[in-house]
């Protein structure tokens, strides 16, 4: 395998922090991600930009943060993510399925070569990731630390995750005798995939959102709950009986507002 290939895997993995308070955090987490052999940093409304301290703390890392994309907004930084893995120190209502590290290393490399384009989301060191920035993911990743004390520092949490990325990683480039040829076939899946980023998932959101208004479906009472239900029905493959009589109370709220009309 070239190293051109080798990287193209790793490369369709992004690392994105989001609303980070120290700069500091931003340098180490960079030094983190190059040590795994992961490059693409993306700050998602940092509370400061990258700074001296950022660059003191990177190490050797600097490249990471001359090419690190900052963006205004969790759509722009989850552009075209196929596949959005949260961090998340503690359990939270409207929970995605849950993985362990070295599960998620494995899944993110599997799903990396059949195509897709993986962002793995840090929250803030303050409050962790928001209900929001929550609720765009497939899947949460908890590091199974002390249930007492938790809470890592962002920059080593972003480590022990790249680390099982790149555990995951060497074993398929070690065991995977088709490795050449799963690599180019992925490369031209990816060229011809059509599967929503996280940006126009964000947008069907706002889009749906103001329909369901228009139609009433959502009203000030119910639209927060019954949104963030909405949400996680897009995000997870089975439907529930649940998610099933929410469609059905959409399709109805429509029918009944084009009956209205005709009458
Ligand atoms: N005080 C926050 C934690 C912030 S730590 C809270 O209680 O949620 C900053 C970020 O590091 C978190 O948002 C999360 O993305 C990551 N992180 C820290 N500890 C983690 C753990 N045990 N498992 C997974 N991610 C963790």
């Amino acid at each position: 395998m070239t190293a051109t290939n080798q990287s193209s895997l790793l490369n369709q993995i992004n690392i994105v922090l989001v609303n980070t308070s120290h700069p500091g955090n931003i340098g180490s987490a960079a030094r983190a991600m190059k040590t795994m052999g992961l490059s693409n940093l993306i700050l998602a409304y940092p509370e400061h930009q990258i700074d001296e301290q950022s660059y003191a703390l990177s190490a050797g890392a600097e490249d990471l943060l001359k090419k690190a994309r900052v963006v205004p907004t969790l759509a722009e930084a989850l552009e075209g993510s196929t596949l959005i893995i949260g961090a998340s120190a503690r359990r939270r209502t409207y929970e995605r399925p849950l993985l362990d590290p070295h599960e998620m290393g494995g899944f993110v490399i599997e799903q990396a070569k059949a195509g897709s384009r993986i962002a793995v989301m840090f929250g803030c060191e303050r409050t962790g990731l928001t209900n929001e920035e929550l609720e765009i993911c497939n899947y949460h990743v908890t590091i199974p630390a002390n249930p007492d004390y938790s809470s890592l520092n962002l920059a080593m949490a972003v480590q022990v995750l790249s680390y099982e990325i790149r555990q995951s990683f060497l074993k398929y480039l070690g065991n995977d005798p088709m490795r050449q040829e799963i690599v180019h076939t992925s490369e031209k899946f990816l060229e011809k995939e059509q599967i929503a980023g996280g940006d126009e998932v964000l947008g069907f959101y706002s889009h749906l959102e103001d329909v369901l208004q228009t139609t009433g479906f959502l009203h000030e009472n119910n639209r927060g709950h019954i949104m963030r239900k909405i949400k996680r029905i897009f995000t997870r493959p089975f439907l529930t009986r649940d998610d099933i009589n929410i469609l059905r109370g959409i399709l109805s709220s429509v029918t009944r507002t084009i009956d209205h009309r005709n009458e």
